[in-house]
């Protein structure tokens, strides 16, 4: 079921004060199905209320509003209802009663103009406050469902989750829930993952979004499912997109890859050390942003210079000479190089041109070599790759944690 949302408040409109209320009532009644089909905001002023209120109501059978309920002057929510729905605003006495109550209980004084939060028209039932002093208002014409709450996001959200959502769940009999799973892709792109995901894309009971990322894309696949049902659909939908993704899925729930290859590592048993140029430590802040990376990752080296790569990492001078620090060869004996150095069971290099200077015809911004050397086996990757230094360096890091990945997936 669909539903408009209606934003009230002058330092809204004037961009003052970004709105943070919609998206937290999106995100809190899509969990129990409910969809938002329009966001509006207008400014503390009756007719524009009422007309957003006419419009709004002209389209949708629930309207969510938040904002102008407080005591103040330009506090003009109920008013605008109440003209819309035509009937009275009248002091109600058992809602005096309870706003002196909430004064009294967070010691502030009651003033005349107070007892203006205490009004409501007939069809208003309010929804009394939790820790907040200003009631909210439920206007149920038998067909359509008006919902007022404060602006405050803290008390708009208590009445949101306390009183809001189980009143519509019960109102409009929702049974289904959404669900969402999220999955982590890298490797592709957004375009090459929607070909790759055209069967979800079909399928009517699904819904599809891809968050493109600098070197990642985001799936989330939602779904209005019954509790009883939940497990069963997440199963499927995991598997459904390990058949159709393979080695470039790395994981659910927002897993990111150095996460996966920390777990990878520390279940064989095997130590990491770097040797990083072009990404100047990226790679090891990735690695070490993982809680208990420790235990795999032995160090690195940032070798800028070609003197380091050589009297560090002991590069060949004449492979730097010959083929340049931005190389097959060099990338190999970085990560031969660094291995060796810390006694690691792999070692992992990179070596490339991020721009936005440096790059030439035979070797552009943007090429990037990446080594991985483990025993016996070495490995060179050699990519080009689009953007500026950062993305550039940003891609390089998440091509070497793949590498890595891919790597350890066929040990
Ligand atoms: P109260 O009855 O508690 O005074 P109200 O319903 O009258 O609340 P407002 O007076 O419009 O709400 O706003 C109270 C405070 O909440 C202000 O600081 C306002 O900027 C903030 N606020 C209102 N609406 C929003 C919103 N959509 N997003 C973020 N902050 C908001
Ligand atoms: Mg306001």
């Amino acid at each position: 079921m669909k539903y408009a949302i209606l934003i009230v408040g002058t330092e809204l409109t004037q961009g003052l004060k970004r709105d943070g209320n919609s998206s937290k009532i999106a995100l809190e009644l899509s969990k129990i199905g409910l969809e938002v089909s329009s966001i509006s905001t207008v400014p503390d002023d009756l007719l524009e209320i009422k007309d957003a209120i006419g419009s709004l109501l002209s389209k949708n059978d629930l309207l969510i509003m938040t904002g102008g309920l407080g005591p103040t002057l330009d506090d003009l929510t109920r008013n605008a209802l109440a003209e819309y729905f035509g009937q009275e605003l009248s002091l109600d006495p058992k809602l005096l009663e309870v706003t002196e109550d909430r004064y009294c209980l967070l010691g502030r004084k009651m003033q005349e103009a107070i007892k203006r939060q205490a009004e409501r028209f007939s069809l208003a039932e309010p929804i009394l406050p939790i820790n907040g002093t200003a009631p909210g208002l439920i206007a149920d014409d038998g067909k359509r469902v008006t919902i007022a709450l404060p602006g405050v996001p803290s008390e708009m959200m208590e009445m949101l989750l306390g009183s809001v959502s189980p009143y519509l769940v019960k109102r409009f009999g929702l049974t289904d829930s959404l669900v969402i799973l999220k999955s982590t892709l890298s490797g592709i792109n957004e375009v090459e993952a929607e070909e790759r995901l055209s069967e979800l894309f079909d399928d009517k009971s699904l819904k599809v979004s891809l968050i493109p990322h600098q070197a990642s894309v985001e799936v989330h696949l939602s779904a209005l499912i019954s509790k009883e049902l939940t497990q069963d659909f997440l199963a499927a939908q995991k598997e459904r997109l390990i058949r159709l993704l393979g080695e470039d899925l790395i994981g659910f729930d927002s897993k990111k890859i150095e996460t996966v290859l920390g777990e990878e590592l520390k279940k064989r048993g095997l130590s990491l050390s770097l040797a990083e140029s072009c990404t100047g430590g990226l790679i090891s802040k990735r690695i070490t942003d993982v809680p208990g990376s420790s235990s795999f990752f032995l160090g690195s080296v940032v070798c800028y210079s070609n003197d380091v790569k050589e009297e560090v990492l002991g590069v060949p001078k004449e492979d730097l000479i010959r083929f340049g620090a931005v190389s097959e060869s060099v990338a190999r004996s970085m990560a031969q190089g660094v291995s060796k150095l810390l006694s690691s069971d792999i070692g992992l290099s990179v070596t490339g041109i991020a721009g936005p200077d440096g790059g030439s015809k035979e070797k552009p911004v943007g090429l990037v070599y990446i080594g991985l050397s483990h025993g016996d086996i070495n490995l060179v990757e050699k990519s080009l790759f689009p953007g500026d230094r950062s993305e550039i360096r940003t891609k390089s890091s998440e091509a070497a944690l793949r590498l890595l990945r891919k790597h350890l997936l066929k040990a």
